[in-house]
């Protein structure tokens, strides 16, 4: 329930969150605006993320995470989505390049997700993989910006340092294949559990939910059986 006690609740979370993001890109001896922390709305209630939202100071950005199916695209691309975190395959690729061209919108920045814990999965690409595909990304699809990669770490979505740095390697891999600088490569790793000692290894995009939301009960029926509601629900804004 989204009392207003339980609104407030979230914003205060929000700005201790981002405090502590300022500290731990302190510590990481990089500045505070360099660390993205995306606010993970998952199956809130509107109202509740709408306090959120308007205590944001900044540019907001939605983004998509989660596994996309090519099937979805078409849904997904509302016209302000500014990211996808989370294409894992060319055929997904191929699809939202095509759609994003056939909506004549901007181009969609994307992250690919990589499988940095070693486990069978079913999403996410094999660390051998992420430089071909984002050459593929690069050189095939004209209306995807590839912006960076991704990772949940483990299928528990915790994480541990050897996924921090599987994904560390993979950008050096990645920046090598495309010939561009670090910079220009975001890596989306940590969550409430760890996103100060992701920010530590080098995370530039911090996707933090329970800490700032509370914790999510997930309704499966809420995730598939409409997929408009899914958009809903995972739509993130980044402050
Ligand atoms: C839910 C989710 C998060 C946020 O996880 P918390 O542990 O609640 O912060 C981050 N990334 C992905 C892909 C998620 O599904």
């Amino acid at each position: 329930m989204a009392t207003p006690a339980i609104d407030g609740a979230a914003v205060t979370a929000l700005w201790s969150v981002m405090f502590r993001n300022s500290q731990a890109a302190e510590r990481a001896g990089t500045q505070p605006e360099m660390v993205r922390v995306v606010a993970v709305s998952k199956t809130k209630l509107v109202s509740l993320i709408r306090q959120v939202y308007d205590a944001g100071h900044q540019d907001i950005d939605w983004h998509f995470i989660g596994h996309l199916q090519s099937n979805k695209v078409k849904t997904l691309l509302v016209p302000n989505l500014a990211m996808v975190e989370g294409v894992d395959n060319e055929k997904v690729a191929n699809v939202l390049d095509r759609v994003v061209s056939s909506l004549g919108r901007n181009p969609l920045k994307v992250f690919v997700q990589v499988n940095t814990s070693e486990e069978a999965s079913k999403s996410g690409i094999d660390p051998s993989g992420c430089a071909a595909f984002a050459e593929h990304i690069k050189l095939r699809c004209p209306n995807l910006v590839f912006s960076g990669l991704m990772t949940i770490g483990m299928p528990d979505y915790t994480s541990t340092p050897e996924n921090f740095g599987t994904l560390l390697n993979c950008r050096l891999e990645v920046c090598k294949a495309l010939g561009v600088a670090e910079d220009q490569c975001d890596l989306s790793m940590g969550m409430s559990g760890d996103f100060e000692q992701a920010i530590e290894m080098g995370s530039t995009n911090v996707r933090v939910g329970s800490t700032i939301f509370g914790p999510t009960i997930m309704q499966r029926s809420n995730l598939t059986s409409d997929f408009k509601v899914l958009v809903l629900v995972n739509c993130i804004f980044m402050l």
